[in-house]
């Protein structure tokens, strides 16, 4: 199995599945990139999952229509362009013979889903959309930190070498506010290195690995002392984890 990130947009990637002859791909805001692929390499577009309502995110899909051979997938408490197959936590969908598990992690939006692979030897796959990025969580637009802190729980508690496939290129400016989080964190520069050198070639600094994210990501550290200090001194008021995302999140809005 194939897996792509097709860049869309200033920042956004849509993943592409193939296996040589069918194609699904994640989020495909833009139609132009996903023809694009299909075209070059003789793919037939098979399905179309989407994690959350935002244009980004399901803009193309109307116009892939003609040439999809094979449902839309979507959270069913979001409006996502119709017609669609909704889904609900727990649901299990099978894409090119494999099989995924719908998440409900609500936060970034109210209804939003992540597609979690199951069965995979190894590194198995995790469609997030927004919720998660490397080293960063998505805004809370829709939903309140406990929201996000819970559907950030569920995805960190995933196999260590679950390949993230986020939607957006954020990885860098990510990084530096992990840094100004937890100056002391030396794997959070190591990567920010990895990912500079991927950059400066022209390459996504995706997919990342949970076990990774478990070490540099701040929005999943915020039961880690260095974490809850820093996000103390920004004014979290407890030092319970909710409050500490809060914080992290709203010193991060106003990071630059
Ligand atoms: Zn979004
Ligand atoms: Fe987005």
């Amino acid at each position: 199995m194939n897996l792509f990130a097709l860049p869309a947009f200033a920042d956004n990637y849509i993943w592409m599945l193939h296996d040589g002859t069918q194609a699904v791909v994640v989020d495909p805001g833009d139609a132009a990139p996903v023809v694009q692929a299909l075209q070059s390499q003789g793919l037939q577009l098979a399905g179309i999952l989407v994690t959350h309502h935002h244009a980004d995110h399901v803009g193309g899909v109307d116009e892939l229509r003609p040439l999809l051979h094979g449902p839309v997938w979507g959270p069913a408490g979001e409006r996502i362009p119709q017609p669609f197959e909704p889904l609900n936590d727990g649901d299990g969908i099978e894409v090119l013979g494999l099989r995924f598990r719908v998440l409900d992690v609500p936060g970034h939006t109210a209804g939003h889903v992540a597609y979690a692979q199951e069965g995979a030897a190894t590194a198995p796959l995790l469609f997030c959309g927004d919720t998660l990025f490397s080293a960063g969580c998505g805004r809370l637009f829709e939903g309140t930190p406990a929201q996000m802190l819970a559907s950030l729980s569920r995805l960190a508690a995933l196999p260590d070498d679950t390949r993230v496939c986020c939607t957006h290129e954020y990885t860098l400016s990510n990084l530096r506010f992990a840094a100004a989080v937890e100056p002391g964190n030396a794997a959070i520069e190591a990567h920010a290195a990895r990912c500079r050198a991927l950059r400066a070639q022209g390459l996504p600094t995706l997919p990342s690995r949970i076990g990774l994210e478990r070490r540099i990501n701040p929005f999943l550290r915020c039961a880690e002392p260095a974490v809850v200090a820093a996000a103390r001194a920004q004014g979290a008021g407890g030092g319970d984890p909710v409050a500490v995302l809060a914080a992290l999140r709203e010193w991060k809005n106003r990071y630059r």
